[in-house]
């Protein structure tokens, strides 16, 4: 095949992602899985019947319409009215995705040219780079400190250029846990309409607020035409393996993203659709109980984890907790997850994966708390004897 390298260079050096190869580990040596973000029980029975009642009457078994079927459509856009008093015509204003990852692709995949800047938060989540990459763009990280994790709103401004075409927003932010204040979001809706950019936000975690609460970039003056807002029924319904996810905004952003969304997938998860549509209209009780228990296990973790000896940056939101593990005489993140296993049975994402400059998040390592709490009590008790 010659010297020219097989994998496109956009892609060039991003291997197996962090996910699945901490997932692979933990299987491998039989550890508990606090790696990748997936709960270890199931979301409300009601919905997976939801699900399995649309697949025996044949709902959603062949192709559904591109842009996603009605009832879930209507479904998400009633939902953005119930919590947020966001009004979206079902119809131009909402496209169902595979995942929120494929809405992640197809938004900067349409929405970018390359050498287009594109100013996203680091530490990134993951497949935010690679897209960024595939689209020829430059990611221009604004790096959220620890121990507060906050973004400095005068390095932003200095980091827009002629050349910025999009902000790339997570909120709740995964993996610190960060909740954008009102006052935090009013200033990057600023910037975002002075410079004339646009902005894909992340909120895929919008109901996994423990302190304070989440607020859409797109309630926001000026927001509304420029914001393409995405989020998925993985992390509010407990079922990451459906892959539905979504997309909302004005519509000739809407029609954008889907042009480039009906060449990668086309459509995805038929029945689940039918399913999802469902759990959007579980009432309140159904997402404060959830929150609650998460909320909880939070608490449970954060707890066992600072008794262990880690530093623990308590997160807002997201059920992902940060932590650094200096105190523990520890320096590298990378290889001490690749040694937990070993040592105590318990497998942890490293930080640094997620930086540009991975000095910067070296020594932190994030735990997930979306399992059960005997699972977290074992971990707890396992990450003790280090
Ligand atoms: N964005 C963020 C911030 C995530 O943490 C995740 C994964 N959990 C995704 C997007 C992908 O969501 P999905 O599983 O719906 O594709
Ligand atoms: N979002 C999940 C996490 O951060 C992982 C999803 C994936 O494996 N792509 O753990």
């Amino acid at each position: 095949m010659g010297a020219r390298p097989l994998l496109n260079r956009s892609l060039a050096g991003m291997g197996t992602t962090i996910f699945a190869e901490m997932s692979a580990l933990a299987a491998a040596t039989g550890s508990i899985n606090l790696g990748q973000g997936f709960p270890d029980t199931d979301g409300p029975e009601e919905v997976r019947e939801a699900a399995v009642r649309a697949l025996r009457e044949g709902r959603g078994n062949q192709y559904p319409p591109g842009p996603g079927v009605p009832e879930l459509r209507l479904a998400i856009a009633e939902h953005q009215y119930r919590f947020y008093g966001l009004t979206v015509d079902p119809d131009t204003e909402v496209l169902v995705t595979a995942g929120a990852t494929e809405a992640i692709a197809a938004a900067l995949l349409a929405l970018l040219e390359p050498g287009d800047e594109v100013i996203a938060f680091e530490p990134f989540y993951d497949s935010y780079a690679a897209c960024i990459a595939m689209a020829g763009a430059v990611r221009v990280p604004l790096t959220l400190r620890a121990p507060a994790f906050r973004p400095d709103l005068d390095e932003l401004r200095s980091l827009i250029t002629p050349r910025t075409r999009l902000l790339l927003i997570n909120t709740p932010h995964n993996p610190t846990g960060t909740v954008l204040t009102p006052e935090e979001l009013a200033a990057i809706a600023e910037l975002a309409c002075e410079h004339d950019l646009l902005v894909v936000t992340d909120e895929v975690y919008e109901h996994l607020v423990f302190t304070g609460a989440h607020h859409p970039l797109a309630a926001l003056p000026g927001m509304r035409e420029r914001t393409v807002a995405i989020s998925s029924a993985g992390k509010t319904f407990s079922f990451t393996g459906w892959k539905v996810g979504w997309v909302t905004g004005a519509p000739e952003l809407v029609a954008a993203v889907r042009t480039a969304k009906q060449y990668l997938t086309y459509v995805s998860a038929g029945p689940f659709q039918y399913a999802v549509a469902e759990a959007l209209r579980l009432p309140d009780a159904y997402y404060a109980d959830f929150r609650a228990d998460l909320r909880r296990k939070r608490d449970l973790l954060t707890e066992g984890l600072a008794e262990a000896g880690f530093r623990v940056f308590e997160p807002q939101g997201t059920y992902f907790v940060t932590t650094d593990i200096t105190p523990l005489g520890e320096k590298d993140g990378v290889e001490f997850c690749r040694a937990l296993p070993g040592r105590c049975g318990v497998v942890a994402i490293p930080n640094a994966v997620f930086y540009d400059r991975t000095e910067l998040g070296l020594s932190q390592v994030r735990f997930a708390f979306c399992k059960r709490e005997s699972v977290l009590r074992e971990a707890v008790e396992r990450l003790r004897r280090l």
